[in-house]
């Protein structure tokens, strides 16, 4: 079966490595700007089950963790070197709204902290209490995609830097917020934008509270991220800027941090919820988009799950369907 997937993100690699576990698959990625040059190339890469406003556990998360770890632990080994910070991350309740749902919302997967422990930990932290989530880490994003690639191109992958041509039997749509273009799906396209910054010393953990503070592969250099914006709005480095007033109230030496870069990107998620949308468009066409800021958590579940659908000729979606997700147990 001759596979073509446009977009080579997260969403387009995962599904790419997953086909090329079945022996009658051959895989062609497209993407007229190289590999991991959309959103997943600029993800400040938190993985984690609790994003969202509320800390409320997301679906399917520990099916989405485990799939993701999984995957990373296989190409660490492939690589021999790290691709992921596992510290943990530190959830901090600035406000006793927060606060009130972030106690409701931990599980037995995280732990509250009050105060004194988040001090303890990490001394110049606001002194407020927090969620702590053990299994929290900080994916090297662009050093996961090349590794992701890498492991792809081994299994007999190709890659051509243009727009997708065929001929092909299954053709996969990857391609992150520009799905608008080629499917009329309800999403909703924000932009982001975050700070890479040198710190003087590395933190023992992320912190992710009204913004996030998270470690990247070189020890002097974290990332701050990120906005939410309208994609049609001016594109302002100001606003990338103000990332760092927010953090400096959740870790007030922030302020000192000295900015290296602005990294630029778009998500699309669905416009109400956010479970992503992995469907079968026409007789040889899949989606597989829509994963919003949770890109980490579900592209190598779903991203398997979508490869199992290809090769085993799912049909449970027709195309009249395409507004559901997959249904997976
Ligand atoms: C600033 C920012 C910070 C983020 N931080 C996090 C985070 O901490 N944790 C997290 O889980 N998620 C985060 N996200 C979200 C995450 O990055 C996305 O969910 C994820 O990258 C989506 O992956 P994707 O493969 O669907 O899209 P993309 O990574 O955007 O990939 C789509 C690719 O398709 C290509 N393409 C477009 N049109 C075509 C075409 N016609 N033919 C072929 N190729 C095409 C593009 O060039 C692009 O490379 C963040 C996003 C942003 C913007």
């Amino acid at each position: 079966m001759k596979i073509a997937i446009a977009g080579c993100g997260f969403a387009g690699l995962s599904t790419a490595w997953h086909l090329l576990e079945y022996p009658s698959v051959s895989v062609t990625l497209f993407d007229p700007k190289g590999i991991g040059e959309g959103a997943s190339g600029v993800s400040t890469g938190l993985l984690h089950p609790f994003p969202g406003k509320l800390g409320l556990k997301s679906w399917q998360s520990d099916a989405g963790m485990k799939a993701t770890l999984d995957l990373i632990g296989r190409l660490e080994e492939m690589e021999g070197i790290p691709l992921a910070d596992r510290s943990g991350i530190l959830r901090l309740a600035l406000t006793q709204e927060q606060e009130e749902d972030f106690q409701e919302n931990c599980d037995l997967s995280c732990e509250w902290w009050p105060r004194e422990r988040v001090l303890e930990t990490i001394p110049d932290a606001a002194p407020k209490p927090a969620m702590w989530i053990p299994q929290g880490t900080v994916v090297y994003s662009k050093r996961y995609l090349a590794a992701l690639w890498k492991a792809c191109e081994k299994k007999g992958a190709l890659f051509c830097q243009e727009e997708v041509s065929g001929p092909y039997d299954v053709l996969v749509w990857a391609v992150g917020s520009d799905i608008l273009g080629h499917v009329p799906l309800p999403l909703q396209v924000s932009r982001g934008q975050t700070l890479l910054c040198r710190w003087p010393k590395a933190l023992p953990c992320a912190l992710l509270s009204n913004g996030h503070l998270t470690p990247t592969e070189f020890p002097d250099l974290c990332q701050i991220g990120s906005t939410y914006e309208n994609p049609e709005s001016p594109l302002d480095p100001k606003r990338a800027l103000e990332l760092k007033e927010r953090a400096v109230l959740f870790y007030p030496p922030a302020q000192d941090f000295e900015v290296v870069s602005i990294g630029v990107g778009s998500r699309i998620a669905r416009d109400r919820g956010y479970r992503p949308i992995v469907a079968k468009t026409g007789p040889k066409t899949w989606v597989f988009a829509g994963l919003g800021s949770r890109g980490l958590l579900y592209h190598a579940w779903l991203g398997k799950a979508l490869a199992e659908a290809i090769v085993q000729g799912y049909e449970g979606l027709r195309p009249e369907e395409l507004y559901k997700s997959l249904r997976i147990s």
